[in-house]
């Protein structure tokens, strides 16, 4: 890397919800680690987690810094402090709050006049980022914070919807275009592609949509190109798009401290669940967990609960409850039953740091992408169980293309609660992703793919190499 390129400055812009910030976050730590000035943009409530979230990579690394811009909550009719996905009291304020994010940017232009940086990282769901920087010449990079796969679907589904042209909802199609005959059935989808863009928030994803072509320089992607070469090369030469992949992102972080301080504030004290996660033998615990936003009902945990103790595997389960919730949503007198055989970890988890554990040998995941590319780097099978968002593709690039997972066999796209899914079938999936010839088969090419990952983000990897090849280029453009 030339020195013109190490004094490169870039500003990263995430929105406002754990699945958007952790990426961001570790991207602003991989270019800082590359020599270039990281600084990440965000709101005055957020600001105290991401700046935790560097502190311990800062002690060895000086090119990364948090500026704060302010988020005029009650301007926009939300409750003082609530500058977070996490924070937005009922889902009748969600479209109140992806409105109102429009707030930031009168305050995000100041920043930028200050500081001029040389590129912009910025959400796809803060597209109006990429007019601000037009205007000072700055480039921007979209982050879509998903897989290259679903990006593809989702590209294909818009341009041909065919969600349209079948008579049911239980009716398979194909997704045109998209490379491996991509089946889906209707309810897989979000009401509004079916009956129309009718709602402020439908139309605001819309937007974020249209806006990557017309307006970025290209994007970056939390990916790999081995993991999904198909789709990168379907990207870049039928849908004419240009992208860098630097993924797995969380491999940036190095030790357990850096690991144990991603989004919220951990719930567990982290020796207590890794001496736990020591005294099991390898791949002999299933990981259940839903993502940051994903909050079932107390009849979907509990069909949970029953399945996981018929399955009699063993297990840590993350659920979005605390001790002094009613625990209705326990079957009676499960956790003594299940004392030593498994774990509940009752809010915020240290994810990449239990995937990583030589115990653990499959993941129940919602498929959000960090998840889903979090188990892959930790060469984990999965339980794919979808809920909304773009996880169904997901769910099918873990399943049929990486064949590295199980269905539960969730079928119907439903935000935040998702389809409802008996304990029969969360036995048989948990049951098969971890005993038997085809779950040991499917081990095994986790093991490939997770060490495919190590390698792509090592020196000379491809992750590695994109990164530099970015570098190098935003470098020559500004000269
Ligand atoms: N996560 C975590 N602990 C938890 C729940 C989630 O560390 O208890 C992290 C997880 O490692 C991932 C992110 O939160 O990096 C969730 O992002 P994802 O895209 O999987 O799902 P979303 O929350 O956006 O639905």
């Amino acid at each position: 890397m030339g020195s013109e390129s190490s004094s490169l400055h870039i500003f990263f812009f995430p929105f406002m919800a754990y699945g958007h910030m952790i990426p961001m976050v570790d991207m602003a730590k991989l270019f800082a680690s590359r020599g270039l000035k990281s600084t990440i943009v965000t709101t005055p409530v957020n600001a105290i987690l991401i700046s935790k979230a560097i502190r311990k990579f800062q002690t060895h690394n000086n090119n990364i810094h948090v500026e704060t811009i302010e988020f005029p909550c009650s301007k926009a009719g939300l409750p003082e402090g609530c500058e977070n996905g996490d924070l937005i009291p009922s889902p009748d304020q969600v479209p109140v709050f992806f409105q109102a994010t429009r707030l930031l940017q009168e305050p995000f232009e100041k920043l930028l006049l200050q500081e001029k940086p040389d590129c912009v990282v910025a959400d796809i769901f803060f597209h109006w980022a990429a007019d601000s920087a037009s205007l000072l010449g700055i480039p921007t990079l979209a982050f879509h914070g998903t897989s290259i796969f679903a990006t593809c679907a989702l590209e294909c589904v818009r341009l041909h919807e065919p969600q349209k042209n079948v008579s049911s909802d239980s009716e398979p199609f194909v997704i045109p275009d998209l490379p491996g005959e991509i089946k889906m059935v209707r309810t897989q989808f979000p009401p509004s592609s079916i009956k129309g863009k009718t709602n402020p928030i439908d139309r605001f994803f819309e937007e974020a949509m249209d806006s990557e072509k017309k307006k970025s320089y290209g994007s970056v992607v939390n990916s790999f190109y081995e993991l999904e070469s198909v789709y990168a090369d379907f990207s870049r030469n039928e849908l004419g798009r240009k992208a860098w992949h630097i993924g797995p992102l969380s491999l940036c972080n190095r030790d357990i401290e850096e690991k144990v301080q991603r989004g919220k504030d951990i719930s567990i004290d982290e020796n207590e669940c890794l001496k736990w996660l020591d005294t099991k033998k390898p791949n002999s615990v299933v990981y259940i967990c839903f993502g940051s936003i994903v909050n079932f009902e107390d009849s979907q945990l509990r069909e949970i609960a029953l399945g996981l103790e018929v399955s009699g595997q063993q297990f840590i389960w993350v659920v979005k409850r605390t001790k002094k919730d009613a625990e209705e949503w326990l079957p009676e007198g499960f956790e003594k039953r299940m004392e030593g055989n498994g774990l509940i970890i009752r809010g915020w988890a240290p994810q990449v740091l239990i995937l990583e554990h030589q115990a653990i040998g499959a993941f129940v995941t919602h498929c959000g992408w960090n998840s889903a590319l979090e188990g892959v780097a930790a060469g984990v099978p999965m339980v794919t169980w979808p809920t909304g968002a773009e996880q169904f593709y997901n769910e099918k690039l873990v399943t049929e293309i990486l064949k590295i997972g199980v269905p539960v066999g969730a079928k119907k796209w439903v935000i935040m609660v998702g389809d409802s899914v008996k304990w029969e079938a969360v036995e048989k999936a948990v049951r098969k992703i971890m005993v038997g010839e085809e779950a040991e088969e499917m081990r095994k090419k986790a093991k490939v793919l997770s060490e495919l990952a190590k390698s792509a983000v090592e020196k000379g990897g491809s992750s590695y190499c994109d990164l530099s090849a970015l570098i190098e280029e935003l470098g020559s453009r500004r000269h």
